[in-house]
């Protein structure tokens, strides 16, 4: 399209399922723009991610080289009992990254002049042809392909399958990160260097080191990072949680700076009542504490003409696999593999993604909605309850979570 023959892909969402598929379409020949949104940068979100080796390939597959930088190698994984015993202890090797370190490495790997600021989609027109995307301020971007990589409350989902909407899990995440050097030498010495659980009856505890400031790797300078999974059911529980101090309830998601400061303290003494010592001090040290509501996704469709869903606007899985950045990968690697051949008609090509990746998504959502039934609200069948029992003890818990499972082809 436009000035070259190269064909264009507008990719919606800039953070790290639009800069990975921007990335590697880019290498597969294509010329891209992304639209972002945020009026700022976004590379102020701190919180961890959990590698995989598929992830690896698909960075080195996008051109990215990965150092010793990338984050934090642990080998082996702890559960501590609610007095700081250890209960269960398994070897496993894994690097601990962070959001921001990914998207700075995907970010600068971007042509210059291709990533776009404070654009948010309000339109989408196609036609044999092409795609338009129209965004607020009224830009308008066309191109081949449009790529919908807009997360959890997509936009571009809302427009092609309005029918497909995030459905709460029952419970929330809290998450938080402190300084390596804060935390007292026994905390230290018994988490810093590993990957570490603690369960509370229908709870988790879960953490893991990761860099700190400037992406430092050096011993002394890096953070702690924790997921503590709470059940909340959704009429209560989730609704004093996503109410802030002034009364206001925000039902897709309160900004972190709002959350109430009583919710906080409730949620500080909670860690004193049911963690293990180490992990409360990681809570307590904690300065900005926030959560996440947990849901599931599930698109039955990925393409539409010339209009395709990647990332978390296709498939949400609970965080227990830690996969949602190695499929978002996955899902780029497939696209621009389906959309190499010039010779190809898009819409054939966007088919043959879709039929790849919805058995994916589909088999990634279900294998975490097991690993997650115990911490539901409310038990709801009697598949959830046979799941609650098997994903309970630390040997499950550490088997499985935050590891790619083998899903069968
Ligand atoms: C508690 C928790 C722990 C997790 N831990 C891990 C982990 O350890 N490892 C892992 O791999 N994954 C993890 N994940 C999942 C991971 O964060 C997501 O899967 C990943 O960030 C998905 O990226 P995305 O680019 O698809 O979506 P997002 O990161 O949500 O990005 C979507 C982007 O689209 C933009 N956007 C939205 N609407 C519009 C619009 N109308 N116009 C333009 N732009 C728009 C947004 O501003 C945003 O920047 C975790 C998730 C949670 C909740």
């Amino acid at each position: 399209m436009g000035e070259t023959s190269k064909r264009h892909a507008v990719i919606v969402g800039g953070s790290l399922g639009g800069l990975l598929a921007a990335n590697m379409l880019h290498r597969a020949g294509w010329t891209v723009s992304v639209w972002e949104r945020c009026a700022e940068e976004l590379s102020g979100r701190g919180a961890g991610i959990v590698t995989h080796r598929e992830l690896f390939d698909a960075l080195a597959q996008a051109g990215i080289t990965i150092d010793d930088r990338l984050g934090v190698e642990v080998p082996a994984r702890v559960t501590l009992d609610r007095h700081g015993a250890v209960i269960g202890e398994q070897p496993l090797r894994q690097v601990l990254t962070a959001w921001g370190r990914l998207y700075g490495l995907l970010r600068a790997a971007l042509p210059d002049g291709t990533y776009h600021l404070a654009a948010d989609l309000v339109e989408i027109h196609q036609d044999g042809a092409s795609t338009t995307a129209v965004f607020r301020d009224g830009r308008e971007a066309r191109g081949d392909i449009l790529v919908g990589a807009d997360g959890i409350r997509s936009s571009v989902r809302q427009m092609v399958l309005p029918e497909v909407r995030p459905v709460y899990a029952g419970y929330v995440a809290w998450r938080g990160l402190v300084d390596e050097a804060r935390l007292s030498p026994a905390t230290h010495a018994a988490l810093f260097e590993r990957f570490g659980f603690c369960l509370p009856p229908r709870e988790q505890m879960l953490g893991y080191p990761v860099a700190g400031a400037g992406d430092t790797v050096e011993p002394g300078k890096r953070r702690y990072n924790f997921v503590w999974y709470q059940p909340a059911d959704e009429g209560g529980a989730l609704k004093r949680l996503m109410t802030d101090d002034q009364g206001r309830h925000h039902p897709d998601g309160i900004p972190p700076f709002l959350i109430s400061a009583a919710v906080i303290a409730e949620m500080r003494a909670h860690a004193d009542r049911v963690l293990a010592p180490q992990f409360a001090e990681i809570v307590r040290l904690t300065e900005k504490p926030f959560f996440q509501p947990i849901y599931d996704v599930e698109s039955s469709r990925l393409a539409f003409g010339r209009v395709v869903l990647l990332g978390d606007s296709a498939f949400v899985a609970r965080p227990h696999c830690g996969m949602g950045v190695t499929k978002a990968a996955g899902d780029a690697l497939a696209l621009a593999d389906a959309l190499r051949d010039p010779g190809r008609p898009v819409p054939d090509a966007l088919a043959a993604y879709e039929r790849e990746r919805v058995r994916f998504g589909s088999a990634i959502v279900a294998h975490a909605r097991q690993l997650g039934a115990y911490m539901q609200a409310q038990l709801r069948t009697d598949e959830e309850r046979a799941n609650a029992e098997r994903y309970r003890t630390p040997d499950a818990v550490m088997r499985e979570t935050a590891v790619a499972p083998r899903l069968a082809a």
